[in-house]
């Protein structure tokens, strides 16, 4: 199954905090430092072959976590400071190359679903500036009722998705619970 940004549901899960005018006049997202270079977005294997078709000559490269594939990123030459780049950010038009197919870590991006202690998390990336200036009530409520249910809904699908807690987000909230309880559903009903 392929994670995809193209239905009204999914378009619109961020629209309450970032419009697409901030994302155009920022250009801090698809890069990364060197502590969160973990954080290079997960494809399935069917938007990674999609994707290795659509850019033959690129040498992209992928390494596999779970059932997933995290794309390789690439070391910015023409900055001091050490940070990365996805491979296919088109810097000159300031775009995702793929954003037909982009993946749910950039879908859902800056919330990420983690693990942490055993308990599953949604938490917010400190790196946007738009959404970190949002009330954290707000956030809390964005985390509960919309970009939450969406993000468990893809972890039952691809656990993989859950990554670990590595201390470079905010915690929003704990949703554990929500996601053994509709495991427990599924596995009653089976
Ligand atoms: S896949 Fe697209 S949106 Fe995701 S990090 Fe790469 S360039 Fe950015």
């Amino acid at each position: 199954m392929t994670i995809r940004a193209k239905s009204p549901h999914e378009r619109h899960l961020l629209d309450d905090v970032l419009k697409s005018h901030h994302c155009m006049n920022c250009r801090l997202c698809c890069k990364y430092g060197p502590d969160d270079k973990v954080d290079a977005p997960l494809f399935t294997l069917e938007a990674k072959d999609r994707l290795l078709v659509d850019f033959p000559d690129r040498n992209i490269e992928f390494r596999q976590v779970g059932i997933l594939w995290q794309i390789v990123l690439k070391r910015l030459e023409d900055e001091l400071k050490e940070r990365y780049i996805c491979p296919v950010y088109d810097k000159k038009a300031c775009q995702c190359e793929v954003y037909e197919y982009r993946p749910f870590d950039c879908v859902t991006w800056p919330f990420y679903i983690m693990r942490k202690d055993k308990r599953v998390l949604i938490t917010l990336s400190f790196d946007c500036p738009v959404v970190m200036r949002a009330n954290t009530s707000f956030l809390i409520e964005l985390a509960k009722f919309k970009i939450g249910p969406f993000m468990i809904e893809q972890a039952r699908i691809h656990p993989d998705l859950i990554t670990e807690y590595h201390g470079h987000a905010k915690i929003l909230l704990d949703v554990t619970d929500k996601l053994t309880n509709q495991n427990q559903t599924n596995a009653q009903k089976v």
